[in-house]
């Protein structure tokens, strides 16, 4: 029966395992070799193979041949099915399958009706379409591999629900894919960045921001020890990469009725290409600063063609810009934090390419917050590929384990684990006002933190109070200038317009700063050494209840409270 699925997999020693992502609009494969993981191309070469599957004569194309069908044969093509896997019909949005075959309802569950065999057509479940689909991505990396792929870690939205689950899993399943795990997109994306060499894996709060081709998901996680903990995220479906599309498609069609009383929306072929070639013209102004539109008998047999740079792209697109930033705002919001409190933004899905939005985000948060994207940063990892790749490391970590361990064991991102709401710290400084934290807020409990603490230089008693440290933001007014003086203080304004530089005069400036919470506990340490070091331990245990422990080093004894 059902609950046998996953025992049906092979033995932990013969698997060959992969990482998947399987997106609305694009899928991705990858697999790990000596520690370092790798998307697959398809046969075609592409990374990202779009999520679409047509069928022509009896055979079926998928990635991007079945895509460009959308032209020729939309009503034998399906795309855009993944998100109503596990839905019900009547909860579903078909809006971006209008120029696909349609959903329909069969018995409250979706299907699509398309002519699959050369003289038969068949209504085929969401769930046969997906089963179809991955049966084809599983094939194209057992042949780049040059031997059978066994089993996988998908990513999935962190909005899945149970149902969604099952049914991805069972599609799986039916196409001979053992699911090793199920992980959450955002986790993928920061354990592809937390798995480089050079990667330093401190505590940090990162905003993963996911954005895809029908939707946007932010997500604000707590990185704690390599422990992931999800403080918030945000769910959009009105700002994504085909918002972008449809904007150009917009500003181009007005381009071709300026010429040709004609409007290329108004026919399904003609909108078909529209959008085709809009989408790669807006691939090619993030690469570069001028792209040209050009498509064939675009409508009444014109054939069209103009170009655009990347600053009208950028005025066309403005409100789905706008949208990005404040998804990205509300969720940073929603956790609770100021944009001071972010160390990370990790980019990741296709619009991620997009230089406007990864510099809007580097506008909005501090210098200090890494912004990991093409436009910001030169180390940045492609945002396409971030998934598949922690998915695919993911699944090496794990292909050991026998399937029942799994479950109980290895979940990389545990959202619902207690976590400490405040910092813990003690307080130091001559005055007794400084708070230095020892453990910070949202770190999954439990955890244990030793530091040590400044001490007189002359040794002797030493009181060490443990508080909770809160954060304040800061905000420095700037002094008002004396009307005509300018320059001499303004240096690095330099490269900036006389009206621009008034502007920034006005910008108050915005520090994190902690302040000093209730107090948990004291103790005396005493008699320490001249020149002797004091090391304060803190142990939060699962209910929450927290020892402290405060020492001088290397010397017996010590002082040990529970709070
Ligand atoms: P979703 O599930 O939200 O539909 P996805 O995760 O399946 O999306 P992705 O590959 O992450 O798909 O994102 C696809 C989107 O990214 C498309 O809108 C595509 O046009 C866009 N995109 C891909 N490459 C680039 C690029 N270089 N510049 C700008 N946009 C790009």
């Amino acid at each position: 029966m059902a609950e046998n699925a996953s025992n049906a997999g092979p033995e932990p020693g013969s698997r060959v395992t992969i990482g998947i992502t399987f997106g609305n609009s694009n899928s991705s494969i990858a697999y790990t070799t000596d520690s370092k993981a790798e998307v697959i191309a398809d046969e075609a070469g592409d990374r990202q193979i779009p999520t679409v599957l047509s069928y022509n004569d009896g055979d079926e194309y998928y990635g991007g041949q079945a895509k460009a069908f959308l032209v020729r044969q939309p009503k034998n093509t399906i795309a855009y099915f993944r998100d109503f896997l596990g839905q019900d019909f009547k909860s579903i949005d078909p809006t971006h399958c209008h120029a696909a075959a349609h959903p329909e309802d069969t018995s409250g569950t979706v299907s699509f009706s398309v002519k699959d065999k050369e003289e038969e057509s068949s209504t085929l479940s969401v769930s046969e379409v997906s089963t179809r689909f991955m049966r084809r991505l599983v094939s194209a990396a057992s042949e780049y591999l040059g031997k059978k792929v066994t089993s996988a870690v998908i990513t999935v939205p962190t909005s899945y629900t149970e149902k969604q689950r099952e049914a991805l899993i069972k599609a799986a399943n039916d196409a001979g894919l053992e699911i090793l795990q199920l992980i959450a997109d955002p986790v993928a994306a920061i354990l592809a960045y937390d798995a480089r060499p050079e990667a330093e894996i401190s505590d940090k709060i990162v905003v993963v921001a996911d954005l895809g081709g029908t939707r946007s998901d932010v997500t604000v996680v707590a990185s704690r020890g390599g422990m992931y903990t999800i403080l918030a995220t945000a769910h959009d479906f009105d700002f994504a990469g085909v918002h972008l599309d449809n904007a150009l498609m917009e500003h181009f069609a007005k381009e071709f009725m300026k010429k040709h009383n004609t409007d290329p929306r108004s026919n399904p072929k003609s909108l078909a290409k529209l959008r085709l070639e809009a989408e790669a013209t807006k691939k090619a102004l993030s690469l570069g600063s001028n792209a040209q539109f050009s498509v064939e008998s675009l409508a009444d047999g014109y054939d069209f063609s103009v170009s655009i740079n990347r600053i009208r792209y950028e005025m066309v697109g403005r409100k789905v810009f706008e949208g990005f930033n404040r998804l990205v705002e509300g969720a940073v919001k929603k956790a609770g934090l100021d944009v001071l409190d972010v160390d990370e933004v990790v980019m990741c899905g296709g619009t991620s390419h997009t230089p406007r939005i990864a510099n809007n985000l580097r506008g909005i948060f501090p210098e200090t917050t890494a912004i990991q994207a093409p436009a910001t940063s030169t180390t940045a990892i492609n945002p396409s590929e971030l998934q598949a790749r922690g998915a695919a490391l993911q699944a090496s970590l794990i292909q050991e384990y026998e399937a029942a361990d799994i479950e109980q064991s290895t979940h990389p991102a545990v959202t619902t684990v207690k976590h400490i709401a405040n910092a813990v710290g003690v307080v130091t400084g001559e005055n007794g006002d400084v708070f230095l934290p020892i453990m910070p807020a949202e770190t999954a409990v439990p955890a244990r933190r030793t530091v040590q603490i400044p001490t007189p230089a002359e040794g002797g008693d030493v009181l060490v109070r443990v508080v909770e440290g809160g954060t304040h933001i800061k905000v420095t007014k700037p002094e008002p200038k004396p009307a005509k003086e300018e320059s001499a203080d303004k240096e690095d304004d330099e490269d900036d317009s006389d009206f621009d530089s008034d502007e920034e005069e006005e910008e108050e400036k915005r520090e994190k700063i902690w302040k000093i919470g209730g107090e948990l506990a004291e103790a005396a340490v005493r008699g320490v050494k001249k020149g002797g070091k004091v090391e304060v331990t803190i142990n939060v245990a699962a209910d929450l209840g927290v020892t402290v422990t405060a020492r001088e080093v290397g010397a017996k004894g010590g002082v040990r409270g529970q709070i």
